[in-house]
């Protein structure tokens, strides 16, 4: 039997380390849904802190600061969401949440990109939401600073601009579930290991994006984001 693959096998996803020569090697890509208070009012949603909400995106759907992005196929309202993303580069495993800070390589900041349109659809319907989040492109990324250059202060300002307007403003501290108990619960249901990135929710003030739009996207402490929406395909 061959080992030989029928086409060429695609390049590892992986994400750009600030101050290194090294890439971060990329394995999946968690999120958190409904993590700020406020985002949960804007949505219409009720809080809940009985367990955090998780779904996923394609490894393959990062890309890196900088680029520009098609708008996406079938989508009539694509919605920004400024995250704070955690890259792990330890095994977790039912980890307790001192076991999960030491298991955290590094912070970036991230756009959880959202066709807003398609995810009303599901809400309404009870579908997954894998159309409406797990998009080609879907997760722009910044590089990551590693955790021993990232401010150990958890009050860390979380921003985004649209053509330089201010759209998103809030603070870290404002999560309902703070990362090392995110991390902790996600580990429960998944056995994390190293090259696993975990989107962590966003503050309020969503809103559309449309092609020619600019993006500048910034958790304090991490390298500043900027991508650019562009015509469709
Ligand atoms: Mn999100």
């Amino acid at each position: 039997m061959s080992d030989d693959f029928l086409f060429p096998a695609p390049r590892p996803v992986s994400a750009k380390i600030a101050n290194s020569d090294l890439r971060f090697p990329v394995r999946r890509i968690f999120c958190v849904g409904k993590n700020y208070s406020e985002h949960i009012h804007e949505m219409g949603g009720r809080i809940d802190t009985s367990s955090p909400i998780f779904f996923t995106k394609p490894a393959d759907a990062l890309i890196g600061n900088n680029s520009s992005i098609a708008f996406p196929l079938a989508c009539n309202e694509l919605h920004h969401e400024v995250e704070l993303v955690i890259a792990l580069n330890q095994p977790l495993l039912k980890a307790d949440t001192e076991t999960c800070r030491a298991a955290i390589f590094g912070m970036a900041t991230g756009i959880d990109l959202t066709r807003r349109d398609l995810q009303a659809i599901a809400k309404k319907n009870r579908q997954p939401w894998d159309t409406a989040k797990a998009f080609d492109h879907s997760a722009p990324m910044g590089d990551i600073v590693q955790t021993q250059e990232f401010p150990a202060n958890p009050d860390l300002a979380i921003s985004l601009w649209v053509n330089g307007q201010l759209r998103q403003s809030a603070n870290i501290n404002q999560m309902i579930w703070p990362v090392e108990k995110l991390l902790s619960q996600l580990s429960h249901l998944f056995h994390l290991l190293p090259g696993d990135l975990v989107f962590t929710g966003t503050p309020a003030g969503v809103g559309p994006v449309r092609p020619g739009d600019k993006i500048t996207a910034m958790v304090e402490g991490a390298e500043e984001l900027n991508i650019q929406i562009c015509p469709s395909e």
